[in-house]
């Protein structure tokens, strides 16, 4: 994924930087930060690396062949730094912290590796630093970047960070091993931030943490964030992700009951539908327990959309725990569901299990799952067909002409021709015509 960036006509620009962005919104909301203070410290953003004085690479960790594809994008990046030796190149993000010493082995032409707790000092560094090549990995517990503005470009939906880090230490992920532990940005830092957004006309705001609703500044919890987030004037809609299960509390799911802008839809990773391997995951729920949150989500907001994230082939998963998870899918019939076979990352505990289901037999029981869950979400979509849903317009629909596009509230894409294109950024009502599994497609209301 790229991050979008505009040369400002006002300023001649004196350096200027190049970011590529991998991985999650995180990593995208990471990118407006860094841009934020490179842009503080001088440079400007250029969207042409051939234009750069300095690229980055914002790595993930977290997805399987990651590594393997930064590493041939920054070979590729190379050609840049052999016809003008001054530029500099360099990673930051997960996969900075996580195999650092393996990048500068493989790739010793890079001049900064950095990790996505050491972002403050950056370009100034990138200025003054003599050292090749810079490292700074280091964990910090309390940066939180509060008092850093990012650069977004203008548009309908902000994505903005609230907390960082983990506690949870599932079995199979890096993210306590490279985001570092929990933290959160003060909410009445937040709070500024978003009302800014609504003026700069923003609309919507997406509140992120790697457990979200872990959220605590020490005074104020997740629940009370919302309700105060949903007191702010001009703002249309609140979303959030992700969420973990075990830390969804009565308060939280009481403010998604009761907040108007807070949207009816959820993202909630289940990973697995076996008490077994849940387990072994450490995840922290029983199945029992997550359909028992299903069920008070769902109360509290009767057209709520679920999403999920689901890992097949983890070690020592069954047949019969592989069954459960169908089971669990078929049960809740999630609206989207993120689908993956297990892969190990070094530094993990499940890393050290054996891996005991074949790469063949992984790719069987990730094929049939997604089946399923396509033909779920088929059939969550159809309930659309015949009734009339709230939009917000954000732009041109990407693959059909002169129709738009934007979300329902239950982050269902949703387009539609439009003869008399309503703003972007406004709200119009739309009768769905027809649905896929993915998109509902419908006709502007009279
Ligand atoms: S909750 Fe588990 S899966 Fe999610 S970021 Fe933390 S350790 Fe990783």
């Amino acid at each position: 994924m790229r991050e979008s960036c505009q040369i400002p006509e006002q300023q001649e620009a004196s350096r200027r930087v190049y970011v590529e962005t991998y991985g999650c919104q995180m990593n995208l909301a990471d990118t407006q930060l860094l841009l934020g203070q490179f842009r503080r410290h001088g440079y400007q953003p250029v969207d042409d690396p051939a234009l750069a004085d300095v690229i980055l690479l914002n790595t993930c960790a977290i997805r399987e062949h990651a590594e393997e594809r930064v590493i041939g994008r920054l070979g590729d990046l190379y050609r840049f730094k052999v016809q003008r030796p001054e530029l500099q190149l360099g990673i930051v993000g997960c996969m900075a912290q996580h195999v650092r010493d393996r990048l500068l082995e493989r790739l010793p032409f890079v001049d900064f590796v950095v990790g996505p707790d050491a972002y403050r000092r950056l370009p100034q560094v990138l200025q003054e630093s003599g050292a090749h090549p810079y490292i700074d990995v280091r964990l910090d517990r309390s940066e939180t970047y509060a008092d850093l503005e990012p650069h977004r470009e203008a548009g309908v939906r902000a994505w903005v960070t609230i907390m960082r880090g983990c506690n949870k230490f599932c079995t199979f992920c890096v993210v306590p091993f490279v985001r570092g532990r929990e933290r959160s940005v003060p909410a009445r830092v937040i709070l500024d931030q978003v009302r800014q957004l609504v003026e700069q006309g923003f609309r919507e705001v997406v509140y992120l943490g790697q457990t979200v609703n872990a959220y605590h500044d020490g005074a104020v919890d997740f629940a009370t964030l919302l309700r105060e987030t949903n007191d702010i004037p001009g703002l249309l809609r609140i979303r959030f992700t992700s969420p973990h299960p075990a830390d969804m509390t009565e308060a939280t799911i009481e403010a998604i009951a009761t907040c108007a802008k807070v949207c009816p839809q959820v993202h909630l990773p289940v990973q697995s539908g076996s008490d077994r391997v849940l387990q072994r995951m450490a995840r922290g729920y029983t199945v029992e327990d997550f359909l028992r949150l299903v069920e008070k989500l769902r109360r509290a907001r009767p057209e709520m959309a679920l999403s999920t994230d689901v890992i097949v082939g983890f070690p020592g998963e069954t047949e019969r725990d592989f069954e459960a998870t169908l089971g669990l899918l078929r049960e809740v019939k999630f609206d989207q569901a993120f689908m993956f076979h297990y892969s190990a990352r070094s530094g993990t505990k499940a890393a050290r299990w054996p891996e005991t289901v074949s790469p063949e037999e992984k790719q069987r029981r990730l094929r049939e799952v997604i089946d399923l869950q396509e033909a779920i979400a088929f059939e969550r979509n159809q309930d659309w067909v015949g009734r009339e849903v709230e939009v917000l317009v954000e732009g041109a629909a990407r693959k059909k002409a002169g129709w738009l596009a934007g979300k329902t509230p239950q982050f269902k894409t949703c387009i539609f021709p439009a003869a008399r294109p309503p703003a972007v950024g406004s709200l119009v009502t739309v009768s769905v015509r027809q649905a896929n599994s993915h998109t509902l497609f419908g006709e502007l209301s009279t």
